[in-house]
């Protein structure tokens, strides 16, 4: 990474219900390591959720943090880019995906435009995505680059009955 050009921590999380999934996860941080200006700073564990009122695959979930110079809507397009090259189809709302990538929190950054609300507007809702982002936010060191701040996020026995409620369960380690 360039010195010299502001950066921030971004956390992105990962989603995907068909195909080799962990592969998928594994190519993802592949392709985000290989974009300027940007570097993986730390990945979840991997998490499963049983379908609950759907039928299809398990979910696999997890979260990475990016540090990065790029903007918020320039890392949109690439989390965007790398979906298109796992052949991601938007048939209908919640079908089925090879890879879904969304950006959940960008430094601290609010923004609220049609292609980009970050924090993401649902992921207080989301035991999937809350208990990866706590995970990683725990054992990454503190964001205290810019005054970004960090996801201010519900306590861990919360999160813990959230996941209970919503059959997440954390699975092994995603070794790049
Ligand atoms: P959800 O956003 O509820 O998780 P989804 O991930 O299935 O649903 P998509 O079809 O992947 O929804 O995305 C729809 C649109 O959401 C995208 O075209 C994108 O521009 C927009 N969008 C808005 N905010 C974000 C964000 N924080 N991360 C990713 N996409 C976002
Ligand atoms: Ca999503
Ligand atoms: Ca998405």
């Amino acid at each position: 990474m360039s010195m010299g050009l502001p950066s921030f921590r971004a956390y992105v999380g990962l989603g995907g219900n068909l195909g080799d999934v962990p592969a998928t996860f594994r190519d993802v941080l592949a392709r985000l390591a290989a974009v300027p200006s940007t570097e993986v700073e730390g990945v979840s564990s991997l998490y499963r959720t049983k379908p609950v009122d759907a039928t299809g695959p398990d979910f696999l979930n997890a979260v990475v943090a990016v540090r990065t110079s790029l903007g918020p809507l320039e890392l949109l397009g690439v989390l965007q880019s790398i979906e298109r090259a796992h052949n991601r189809e938007r048939p209908y709302r919640n079908a089925p995906r090879t890879l879904d990538l969304d950006l959940l929190w960008f430094g601290g950054l609010e923004l609220n435009r049609p292609e980009l609300t970050v924090p993401h507007p649902r992921m207080h809702q989301r035991a999937f995505v809350l208990a990866p982002l706590a995970e990683l936010v725990s054992k990454l060191p503190p964001d205290t680059a810019n005054q970004g701040g960090n996801p201010v996020l519900p306590e861990a026995s919360a999160i813990e009955a959230y996941s209970q409620t919503q059959g997440i369960e954390r699975l092994n380690e995603l070794k790049p």
